[in-house]
Order: C-alpha cells, then structure tokens, then sequence
C-alpha cells in the first residue's frame, strides 16, 4: 500500500503542468466519445426494433417534418411531412397514423408495432426537434374531423 502510495506521488511529481493540460484533453475527449458512443448505441438499438423504419424515421426528423399541433381546448395533433409531400396527422397518444403503411403493417398484417410517422413523432419529442403551432379549436376540429378521411 505504501508502494502503491509512492508511485501515486511520482507519478503526480512528474506529471507537470503540461501533463495535466493533456490530462484535461483526453478526458474531454473521452467525454465527446462517450456520447458518440451513446448515440451510436441507440442508432443500433433503433435498427435491431424497428429495422429500416429506424432510417425512414431519422430522415424525417432530419428534414423537421414533425409539427405539433396544439388549441387552446389542449388537445394535440402531431402532423407529419411525409416523402411523398403528403400531410399525415397523427395521434402519438393513441399510437394512430392514417397512411397506408399503418393501415397495412400495423392494422392488417399485425407484422409492425407502428409506422415511421409515429416513430419520428417520438423521435421528435425525445430529441426536442418537433415544431410548434397554435391553432383554434375549429381548425383543430377540422384536422380531426379529417382523420377518418386519410389526412
Ligand atoms: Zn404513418
């Protein structure tokens, strides 16, 4: 123990101020990798889920395509941009996109837990990127009476 002690001391005598400077960053960089680390550790989590809706989904949040919704009633509408230019309003509550991917890989063929419009709503809210609107209560009740109709 007193060995242990002695090389501690040495070691610190002989590291120096400069020593210290590399110290300081190396363990800043450590720190930056350590975050990489973390975002590639959930990128890969993300993919082993969601397989290639992982991607689809990050496109879209790259490409702002998340707006929420919300009136003065409090109810909220996530409204997502689609590729194809197509506006689709999602209920994240409730786990509900009106496209055709949901109606088929969700509802149908019970193959998908959710489409990529609803993965970029969470993706969206865990990362803070989801736009905000205010809207009325009537154009809230439009967006919602148009649901049903595939908007
Ligand atoms: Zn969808």
């Amino acid at each position: 123990m007193c060995t242990d002690r002695t090389a501690h001391s040495t070691g610190a005598a002989l590291a120096g101020p400069g020593v210290s400077l590399t110290l300081n960053t190396l363990a800043e960089e450590l720190l930056r990798n350590i975050k990489k680390l973390c975002s590639v550790l959930l990128f890969v989590r993300l993919k082993f889920l969601f397989g290639s809706l992982a991607l689809q989904a990050l496109d879209l949040v790259d490409q702002c395509s998340v707006t929420c919704l919300s009136s003065p009633s409090g109810r909220k509408v996530f409204q997502v941009l689609g590729g194809s230019g197509k506006l689709y309003s999602c209920l994240a509550s409730c786990h509900y996109c009106p496209c055709p991917a949901f109606a088929f890989s969700v509802l149908r063929k019970n193959n998908s837990l959710l489409c990529k419009h609803i993965l970029a709503v969470h993706l969206c809210q865990a990362m803070g990127l989801t736009q905000q609107e205010s809207v009325s209560d009537r154009q809230m009740s439009d967006v919602l009476s148009g649901l049903g109709n595939g908007t």
